[in-house]
């Protein structure tokens, strides 16, 4: 038996795995699966050029054996398998001086470098998180190999002598410590597994040391034995050619990986060879546009191996509200955070991605645009924040965004303006509040288009920004299109001002009056776009910046309609009456615009109870 040290000049590295990765121990079993399954790989490979012999007849697979009893977890493969010089080299030198350079480096960056080891694993040295020692039995494919043994219990010693193990492949058994007894449970060891190796190559099979047990003593009668399954998908639908790909398949492949009942709207398969590998498939899932804290989920996976959701170093942020897999086999992923944000391979990944998605929406745009027009409630929100997020994508798909009208059609841009002198958009944010102005606006042959989310304030800035002379304006701040150039006698409508003035008797409201097209409506509140957006914008800033926004207050406009029966007979009416009609007026302008505080509703209320016994009492 050979005895030896692990050799490093580094302190003891087994105390630092131990506690270090103390937050997402699980991923030991993926490095260690994978590794079973990298063997089987290498094996099919060299057997594929005759490099290797191997029988036909015995197919390849991993087993993961939980035996509780005697605390052990066991990984074995029939791939490659190592001689005793292969773990020396693989092993005791180059995997050890892997993990101890990539412990050092997040050493430094202690909690950016948890999260990242997290995600990406330390290969084969992972197994002490969750072990008091740890052996490997391997048999090389190498004729005439000689089986190959070594133990090491967490220190820097190992020993390493002839093994028994019989068929070609290695076994890595794991005496679990105490504190980790957890992965000696079989639901807890079937939920890794299905979280990070779902997609596996090769055949994975999951046993219990118990199940034996029932057999040997009879507990399960025969034929009761169930054809062992195995827990993976070995060939995972982006893997496949898209053209070979069933739009069921692609269904029920979002189905099982998402879990959401919905179908998609649709998809894209991602298939590169060339300048860099990517496979995957990004769904446009139907969502309630309602909530703009949408949240998509984009699983990152290395070579079928989950590696993690939602990884934004890799996955450009705005796509984030899709739901999808993506498989970057050629990844550099045992690198920190801040290498993979500055690295060109994953940028081009990234861009390479956005150009897909930019051409799927101008294709469904150009090729049928009614059912672009239909998915437009659910992917707008996608669309927006994809443009702000990235001018590229912008840049792409500018011509296909379009806008919903209050009357329910779907324009581009360019086909708003068309034939308007004034490049001005009117959009409603809310349109049950707002539905006075749509109505006036409907009147006159005039449309508006609906932008109510909270994204929609941020776009309507970026699209004014982007088309320098297209200005936005919400309806209730533009009255000019419904009024006649006339408004009738000036005189007559001074009078008419100063009498509401001196009822209201509030400075900062402006009032005016005008012959509205409609006759109607009284009067209609209107509050000036940039004031209204000021507000809004120190509003959403919360409770220090309040204060600002009722700076912007006074920019309110009271419209009074001199086409309106009301109106006109205002002057007829005795004093006390006349007052009352005022109140009313001015009341029901404002609720059209926003709701009443409470103790103005009170009085609305009560005001509104006395007309109506007044009208027919
Ligand atoms: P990595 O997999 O990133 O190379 P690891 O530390 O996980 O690093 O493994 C080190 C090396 O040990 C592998 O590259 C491989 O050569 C060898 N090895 C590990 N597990 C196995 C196995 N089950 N069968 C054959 N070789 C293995």
């Amino acid at each position: 038996m050979a005895k030896g040290s692990i050799s490093v000049d580094s302190e003891n590295l087994f105390p630092i795995i131990k506690k270090w990765l103390y937050s997402d121990k699980d991923i030991f079993l993926r490095e260690l699966v994978s590794n079973a399954c990298d063997a089987v790989t290498k094996l099919k490979k060299l057997a594929g050029i005759g490099e290797a012999e191997i029988d036909g007849d015995v197919p390849f697979k991993i087993t993961v054996r939980v035996d509780k009893k005697n605390k052990q977890l066991i990984v074995s493969d029939n791939g490659i398998g190592m001689t005793e010089e292969e773990i020396d080299k693989y092993i005791n030198q180059i995997a050890f001086s892997g993990a101890s350079d990539f412990l050092a480096k997040y050493k430094e960056e202690e909690n950016e470098g948890a999260q990242i080891i997290g995600h990406f694993g330390l290969g084969f040295y992972s197994a002490f998180m969750v072990s008091d020692s740890v052996e490997i039995d391997s048999l090389s494919y190498k004729e005439g190999s000689v089986p190959a043994k070594w133990v090491c219990d967490g220190t820097m010693e190992f020993d390493m002598s002839e093994g028994e193990r019989a068929e070609r492949g290695t076994t890595i058994t794991l005496n679990i410590a105490e504190d980790s007894e957890e992965f000696l449970d079989e639901f807890k060891i079937r939920e890794i597994l299905h979280k990070y190796c779902a997609f596996l190559p090769t055949e994975i099979y999951l046993e219990n040391a118990e199940d034996d047990e029932k057999e040997d003593s009879g507990d399960k009668k025969d034929g009761e034995k169930d054809e062992p399954k195995p827990i993976n998908n070995t060939q995972p639908l982006w893997m496949k050619k898209p053209s070979e790909c069933t739009d069921e398949e692609y269904k029920e492949f979002y189905r099982n990986v998402f879990m959401d009942f919905n179908e998609p709207l649709f998809w894209i398969h991602l298939n590169v060879d060339f300048p860099f590998n990517l496979k995957g498939i990004l769904y446009f899932p139907k969502i309630n546009m309602e909530f703009a804290g949408q949240e998509g989920q984009i699983k990152l996976y290395n070579n079928q191996v989950f590696v993690a959701d939602n990884v934004k170093e890799v996955i450009p942020e705005f796509l984030m509200l899709l739901k999808g897999v993506i498989d970057c086999p050629d990844l550099p992923l045992n690198v920190s955070r801040s290498f993979l944000q500055n690295d060109g391979y994953v940028k081009k990944i990234s861009a390479h991605i956005t150009k897909k998605v930019a051409d799927k929406l101008t294709g469904i745009f150009s090729s049928d645009r009614q059912s672009y027009e239909k998915y437009w409630d659910d992917i707008n929100i996608f669309i927006k924040y994809g443009c702000i997020r990235d001018e590229k994508f912008y840049e792409k798909i500018k011509d296909v965004i379009i806008f919903k009208t209050t009357g329910g059609k779907y324009v581009t841009l360019d086909e708003y303006l068309e034939g308007k002198d004034k490049k001005e958009v009117y959009y409603v944010s809310d349109a049950k509040l707002q539905s006075q102005y749509i109505k006036l606006f409907e009147e006159q042959g005039l449309e508006a288009v609906e932008l109510p989310t909270i994204m929609d304030t941020h776009f309507i800035s970026f699209m004014e920004m982007k088309n320098a002379e297209v200005k936005f304006k919400r309806i209730d701040s533009v009255l000019s299109e419904t009024a006649e150039e006339n408004a009738g006698d000036e005189e007559k409508n001074k009078a008419l001002v100063e009498k509401f003035k001196n009822r209201i008797n509030d400075e900062s409201l402006k009032i005016e009056a005008q012959a509205l097209k409609n006759a109607d409506i009284p009067a209609v509140m209107l509050l000036g776009e940039e004031s209204r957006r000021m507000q809004e914008m120190y509003r959403s800033y919360g409770q220090q910046m309040a204060g600002m926004a009722d700076m912007f207050k006074d920019e309110f406009t009271l419209v009074i309609n001199t086409n309106n029966d009301l109106i006109q007979k205002l002057d007829t009416l005795p004093e006390e009456d006349a007052e009352l009609v005022m109140d009313q007026v001015y009341d029901l302008a404002k609720i059209s615009h926003s709701p009443l505080p409470a103790d103005e509703m009170t009085k609305f209320i009560e005001r509104s109870n006395m007309l109506l016994k007044k009208a027919i009492v």
